[in-house]
């Protein structure tokens, strides 16, 4: 793992690179951004927003999804990877907000987790991006760029979570968490990363040790 200056230095860098990192997924609320993220599981951003452009038209509250039926909720979103499971959870979690939280979504980890499809990578967008909570929610990229660059190394992602909250300070673990998504997703892609492209190579773990396996 890298050295707690080299760490501060790559964030700073990577901050530079991507000034406006921010939540890709549109919502306008916290309700829109958590059916957003249940929906956003293996599947891309833009595709969840091309779906949730129409459903939100329509289907605003908990309310409004609890007067679907399974097989509609599913004809709605079949664009997205994985609906059937993902319409089952959205409508589990509205029953459960209806009854146990007025209708409203829940601003605590404890409480996000026990809604049906919703896990700490979701809690913690949630948290982070709604209520402006400091959370660091690890999804594919982020432990993908950052295991490779070393500013962790874990074997799973709440091993990452907690490296991550421990070397970069709090009040930039939202900053950080969107800035590791934008880098994954524009430079340090899953199977051909574009390191000559990349502005924070000369501190990477993984392009120095593939130099040194060069020469
Ligand atoms: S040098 Fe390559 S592996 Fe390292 S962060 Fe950049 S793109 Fe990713």
């Amino acid at each position: 793992m890298l050295k707690q200056e080299q760490i501060k230095l790559t964030l700073e860098k990577l901050y530079e690179m991507y000034p406006s990192a921010e939540c890709e997924l549109r919502h306008t609320n916290s309700f829109e951004l958590l059916i957003s993220t249940v929906l956003s599981a293996q599947t891309t951003d833009k595709k969840v927003n091309q779906v949730t452009e129409k459903l939100y038209q329509e289907f605003k509250t908990p309310q409004d999804f609890v007067t679907l039926k399974q097989e509609e909720l599913e004809g709605k979103i079949k664009e997205i990877g994985l609906y059937k499971s993902k319409a089952k959870h959205i409508l589990s979690l509205c029953k459960v907000l209806i009854e146990k939280f007025n209708s409203t979504v829940p601003g605590t980890m404890e409480e996000l987790i026990i809604l049906d499809g919703v896990g700490r990578k979701t809690a913690n967008v949630v948290l982070s991006n709604a209520f402006n909570i400091p959370a660091f929610a690890v999804d594919t990229h982020v432990f993908r760029v950052a295991n490779r660059i070393g500013l962790s190394n874990g074997k799973d992602v709440t091993v990452v979570e907690n490296q991550l909250m421990k070397k970069v300070p709090k009040e930039l673990w939202i900053i950080s968490h969107h800035t590791l998504i934008f880098h994954g997703r524009r430079i340090c892609k899953a199977r051909k990363p574009l390191c000559q492209e990349c502005g924070v190579n000369n501190l990477c773990e993984f392009y120095n040790k593939s130099l040194l396996n060069k020469i």
